[in-house]
């Protein structure tokens, strides 16, 4: 089956928002064995959407539009769809309907005579259920080619092409390839490095593809296996994904969706270990990172900014002669750091960072990105020294990274 893809809307041609519609109907429709073809972008221009719904259409079984579909002025797909197909634009009971019950609904909306454009919907055309927005979706046959119309929302445009698109596509679909997919979630080495120990791996001429996505400071790496039937994708996939995990060892954090976040949260949960944290030029963000876990309060018992010499002395005990004789980015000071907050909240693990994140503040012997990271624990207190490059954000990100995936290892370790 040939599926193109049309995003409406000014905003993406202006750069002011990405295109994320485009790329989530190609996964899905992909993790369904299902292709896109061709994709297009068009501004909030009726004569535009009509040829592009069009163009579209005369080389392809299906295509999905999304965006434009709202109550205001610059929504103009509807009424696009209805001229490209010869239609009338009607006001559909069903669509009036659930624009009301959604604007009570949704605490924000009031209902105004503006809305009910929403409910103005080609003649003959079937709506397609919006369960979290108050634009209905349509879907309507045209010389042969199914055009499904979507609101612009992704989470609203994601549900309803799951919930309607997918299986009535899945159940036009003759002859499709099985695909599956396996992703795997990195950090540490560089994307080169990473390349150069999956050589061999990938084998396209069999249907075993192998792509890495670098999302800093981690890395995806996606495998797709693409055969005729479930069992034989499955045989090509399987072993190549055991092989990336050989490859990689630890550097691999995570399969699938499951952040570092999660993983850590699961791992501290397994082991019955608390965290206490002490944080300079993180300024808080390895905590956030923590508490953005429901749960967290299982194992985090407390974080402390420590930004100025005098917070690290009060509140961690770290000696004003070793701050003024090392300085507050030193080895010294960060294992005295983590090991003061350790003792301070009674947790089992203590972790500290401080570092420079620049752009000022760069020494000869301690140049902006030189990052002391140091984890206290029953068993020890190690302290490791980094230099990292980057603006002053990638510094602190990377930081918290590094800082997020010595816990990981540590626990994973104590497995
Ligand atoms: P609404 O009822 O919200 O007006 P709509 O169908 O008219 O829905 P648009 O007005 O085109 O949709 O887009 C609504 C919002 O959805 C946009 O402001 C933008 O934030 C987001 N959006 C639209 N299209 C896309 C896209 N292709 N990729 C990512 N986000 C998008
Ligand atoms: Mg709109």
């Amino acid at each position: 089956m040939k599926i193109a893809t049309l995003s409406v809307g000014d905003e993406l041609l202006c750069g002011q928002i990405t295109d994320t519609n485009a790329g989530t109907i190609a996964e899905v429709l992909l993790s369904h064995g299902l292709r896109v073809q061709r994709h297009m972008a068009v501004g909030d221009s009726e004569p535009d959407i009509i040829e592009a719904i069009l163009g579209l259409a005369r080389n392809s079984d299906a295509i999905i539009v999304t965006g434009g579909l709202g109550p205001t002025a610059d929504d103009l797909t509807a009424r696009a769809a209805a001229r490209a197909t010869g239609r009338r634009l009607v006001l559909n009971d069903h669509a009036k309907a659930h624009v009301r019950e959604m604007s009570g609904r949704l605490p924000s909306l009031v209902v105004c005579p503006l809305n009910d454009k929403q409910a103005m919907i080609p003649a003959k055309t079937v709506l397609i259920p919006n369960p979290t927005g108050t634009a209905c979706g349509f879907h309507l046959m045209n010389n042969g080619c199914f055009m499904f119309f979507l609101p612009g929302v992704p989470s609203e445009m994601s549900r309803m092409l799951h919930d309607s698109v997918i299986p009535f596509l899945a159940e036009r679909t003759t002859g499709k390839r099985a695909i599956r997919m396996e992703r795997l979630n990195v950090f540490g080495p560089g994307e080169a490095e990473v390349d150069e120990m999956l050589g061999g791996i990938a084998r396209p001429d069999q249907g075993l593809y192998l792509g890495i996505c670098v999302t800093f400071p981690w890395m995806r790496i996606t495998l797709r296996a693409e055969a005729d039937g479930d069992d034989k994708a499955s045989a090509l996939l399987d072993p190549a994904v055991s092989l990336v995990r050989e490859r990689l060892q630890e550097y691999v954090f995570s399969n699938g969706d499951r952040t570092i976040d999660e993983i850590i949260a699961e791992l501290f949960i397994r082991k019955g270990m608390t965290l206490s944290l002490a944080e300079s030029c993180t300024g808080g963000m390895i905590a956030q990172r923590i508490t953005s876990i429901s749960g967290s309060s299982r194992y985090f018992l407390e974080g402390a900014v420590t930004y100025s010499n005098a917070a690290k002395s009060r509140q961690l005990e770290v000696g004003p002669a070793l701050l003024a004789e090392k300085g507050a980015v030193s080895r010294e000071v960060a294992s005295a750091m983590a090991k003061g907050v350790r003792r301070a909240a009674g947790s089992h693990l203590g972790l500290a960072v401080t570092g420079i994140a620049g752009p000022d503040g760069g020494t000869d012997d301690k140049p902006v990105g030189t990052v002391f990271i140091s984890l206290a624990a029953p068993d020890g207190c190690w302290t490791k020294r980094f230099r990292f490059s980057g603006s002053r954000d990638e510094i602190r990100i990377i930081t918290t990274w590094t800082a997020l995936d010595w816990l990981r290892r540590y626990l994973l370790k104590k497995e």
